[in-house]
Parts: C-alpha cells; sequence; structure tokens
C-alpha cells in the first residue's frame, strides 16, 4: 500500500490510453501505478468498438480472437439518396469486445510490473509550484495522496485533471459530438463482415449513423452528431432504425452513450510533471470519431517522454514538450488536416453529398480526400459546382 503512493507514474485512467502508458512505461522499467474509478476495468464500454487492421502491428500487437471478435473485409457508405460509395473490399479491420480488450491492456500493464487501483477516483492533482507532484485520491471513501515524478491524465472525455493541473483542455461545443448507440441482436444483416456508413442531414446532422457488426445477427447500431445538434442523437437513431426493416425483429442488449471531442487538436498537452493523453488531449479522428488506437499511440510517445525525463531528471515542461513534438509530427499535424476536411463535409448539402456519391466511381478517392489527402481529385470534380469548389476552397 505504502509502495503505491510512491511512484514514478501516476496514470490517471485506465483506458486504452492509460493502460497502454503503462505497458511501454513498464517494459522501459519505470514503477507505475494506476488509478480509476470504476471498479471494472473496460465497463461501461462508450464504442463502437471498431479497429482499423494496421494499428496492430503499429501498437505491436497480435489481433486476439478473445477481444478481437469479427473480422471486418468491407466498408459501405450511402449518401442521402441511398446511393452506395463503395469503399472496397481491402478495408481489413477488427470490430473488438472491447471490455475484454482493455482487460488484456490492465493484463499486460500488471505483467509488466504496474499496479492498478480500481474504485479510486482522483480528485485533483498536488502542486508544488508550478511542478505537479501526485493527486489526491479518493478509494472507496479513504482519501489519500499519491505522489509520482510525472503525472499523467487520461482520464477521457470528461477529464478533470488537466484542468485541475492549470491545462485548459476546455472543447468547444462545436468541437463535440454527441454518440449514442445500442448493441442489437437478432438484425438481419446483408453484407456480415462490411461497417455500414449513412450520411444526411436529416438523418445525422453534421455526423452518421453506423452499423458495426460484430456477429452473425449481434451489431453496434450507432448514431454520432454534432453535440449542438436541434434533437437528441438517440432521437435521430430510433427513427433512422424504425425504417430500416432489418431491425423489425431484432433489439438492444446494451445501450452506450457518450461524448466525443472531434475538434481541438491541442499543440501543448504537457506542463511541469504533468501530461494528458488520449481523449483528454482531444486525441480522436475527427471525421470517424475514432480514438482508441490514437490514444494508445499517444501514449507509447508519452511514456517513453515520461521515462527519459526521469532518467535525465528533468522534469520540467521544457524536457515534456517532446511528447508534443513528436505526436504531432507523427499524428497531430495529419488530424488538424482531418478536421478541415470535416468542417468541409458539415456544410454540405444532402444534394451536394448525393452529387459526389454519383460522380465517385469507387471510395478509395473518398477515404484518402477524409484523412487529409487528394484533394486535387476533388478539386477537379467540383469545376461542375463552382459553390462547393468555394466553400472547399474556403476551408482547405
Ligand atoms: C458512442 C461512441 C462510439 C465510439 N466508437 C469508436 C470506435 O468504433 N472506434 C474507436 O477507435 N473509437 C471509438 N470511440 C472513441 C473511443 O471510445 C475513445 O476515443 C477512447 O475510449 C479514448 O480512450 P482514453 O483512454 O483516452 O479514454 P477512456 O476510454 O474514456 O478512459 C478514461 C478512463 O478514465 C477514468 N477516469 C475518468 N476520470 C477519472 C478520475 N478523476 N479518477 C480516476 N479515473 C478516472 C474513466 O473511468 C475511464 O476508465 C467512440 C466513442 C463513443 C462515445
Amino acid at each position: 500500500m505504502t509502495d503505491l503512493k510512491d511512484t514514478d507514474i501516476l496514470v490517471i485512467g485506465a483506458g486504452p490510453g492509460g493502460l497502454r502508458v503503462a505497458i511501454e512505461a513498464g517494459k522501459l522499467g519505470a514503477k507505475v501505478t494506476i488509478v480509476d474509478k470504476k471498479q471494472e476495468i473496460g465497463v461501461p464500454k462508450r464504442c463502437a468498438e471498431g479497429l482499423g487492421g494496421g494499428w496492430f502491428k503499429r501498437l505491436g500487437m497480435e489481433p486476439d480472437p478473445k477481444w478481437a471478435v469479427w473480422e471486418i473485409n468491407n466498408a459501405r457508405v450511402f449518401s442521402p439518396n441511398g446511393k452506395e460509395i463503395k469503399i472496397g473490399k481491402n478495408q481489413y479491420g477488427y470490430v473488438l469486445e472491447r471490455k475484454m480488450f482493455e482487460k488484456y491492456l490492465a493484463s499486460e500493464a500488471i505483467r509488466k510490473g504496474a499496479k492498478i487501483k480500481l474504485k479510486t477516483e482522483s480528485l485533483s492533482v498536488i502542486k508544488e509550484g508550478s511542478q505537479v507532484v501526485g493527486a489526491k485520491v479518493n478509494e472507496m471513501g479513504d482519501e489519500y495522496e499519491i505522489r509520482a515524478k510525472v503525472v499523467i491524465a487520461c482520464d477521457g472525455v470528461d477529464s478533470r485533471m488537466a484542468r485541475s493541473a492549470g491545462l485548459d483542455t476546455t472543447n468547444k461545443l462545436v468541437d463535440m459530438d454527441s454518440g449514442f448507440q445500442y448493441e442489437m441482436a437478432n438484425i438481419r444483416l446483408g453484407d456480415k463482415h462490411a461497417l455500414e456508413m449513412y450520411f444526411g442531414t436529416d438523418i445525422a446532422p453534421r455526423g452518421y449513423i453506423w452499423i458495426f457488426p460484430k456477429g452473425e445477427d449481434v451489431a453496434n447500431v450507432g448514431i454520432g452528431i454534432g453535440g449542438n445538434s436541434e434533437k437528441t442523437a438517440k432521437y435521430y437513431l430510433d427513427k433512422w432504425i424504425a425504417k430500416d426493416p432489418r431491425f423489425k425483429d431484432a433489439s438492444p442488449i446494451e445501450i452506450n452513450a457518450g461524448g466525443i471531442p472531434v475538434g481541438g487538436i491541442m499543440d501543448n498537452m504537457v506542463l511541469d510533471g504533468f501530461m494528458v493523453v488520449g481523449d483528454a488531449a482531444h486525441q480522436v479522428n475527427p471525421m470517424d470519431g475514432g480514438g482508441i488506437a490514437l490514444a494508445q499511440e499517444a501514449g507509447i510517445i508519452a511514456a517513453q517522454t515520461a521515462v527519459e525525463a526521469i532518467e535525465k531528471g528533468d522534469l520540467s515542461a521544457d524536457f515534456l514538450s517532446k511528447y508534443n513534438r513528436i505526436w504531432l509530427n507523427q499524428r497531430g499535424n495529419q488530424l488538424k488536416k482531418v478536421w478541415k476536411v470535416r468542417q468541409f463535409f458539415e456544410v454540405l448539402s444532402n444534394d451536394d453529398m448525393d452529387f459526389i456519391a454519383e460522380k465517385l466511381g469507387m471510395g478509395e478517392d473518398l477515404l484518402d480526400f477524409a484523412f487529409g489527402n487528394n484533394w486535387f481529385t476533388f478539386a477537379k470534380l467540383f469545376v461542375e459546382r463552382p459553390g462547393l469548389f468555394k466553400s472547399m476552397k474556403a476551408f482547405l
């Protein structure tokens, strides 16, 4: 117990970001304590559980059928009038059983030496001058301090720890999506290994509806919409499900809801003795809302920087800002471009979306564009629609 109150790295939040920090820092020999206010790792899930195949190698893991439960080999995008853009059969990835995935990550972290304290909420960070030196926690009614050389806040979209340390991570409402999802059974799925996405201003304002299959007749069926939408995400999703005969005999087995920070990529994520990772640092793809992999990618960089700082005895923000630089070069600057593309997509009318769907032969171009590349192909496409061309120019 005393041992846990004095650690090299204190990780606040045992989601994918925090657990990956612990695995990486443990590998490098650091003593890590993780606190999470929940009583069970991975529960409740607030996620559609999709993970692109390319991430496994990048994160140094193999898909395990215990948690990578359903293979995806196709993606289908539908415009408001129902026209399908075929993204292609080479889209490989998995739908996870995220509870099992996070328990796998937690077990790996423990094997690398981390100690996890559940039902332990971090109340605020402790500072000595400008230096963050730990956090005050409440473990089932017992309040005490945990001292650490570096504190890494991985406390998700509702993060309070960065602000308690003096780092403003507040997101504008316009940079937040509202997500709502049913995991449903007994759906009459067509292509059982295809992700499906449905667009339209009246279907999902500023967002889309998804079907992510995770079994023969089971899928995560959800919606993400702009946080400033007139009606709730549930309202739009229920309305859409009611019209689709594939759901006639289906029913939910789980409800998942949560905010998704889709904008506001931060340039600075450190203070003296303090770093922030994952949703808490808005490290989410603004286009698809995915953050499971990005939180882990950032977690690896943060852990490596923190361990190096400890070894060098320099816990200053100046040293820790190496994390900012590496992450922005490796991922953040690309995500800034994706945010611009998203802003362009947000102003499209249903008619514009139908036009794009009609003109595009295959969706590879769309995918490329959505990730901030290949603007030239679209510029050529929009010559026929000067309005679209102008607004693309304005955003990009
Ligand atoms: C509806 C929906 C669908 C989504 N679908 C996908 C998808 O298909 N693919 C994808 O990649 N991403 C998806 N995401 C996003 C993804 O879930 C997040 O980006 C990801 O969970 C971020 O991981 P994280 O570790 O930063 O935070 P989290 O997973 O949120 O973990 C934060 C942890 O911190 C703990 N915590 C918070 N405050 C404290 C405190 N004060 N003290 C102690 N513990 C604390 C919480 O209990 C939690 O365990 C979706 C999100 C939503 C809402």
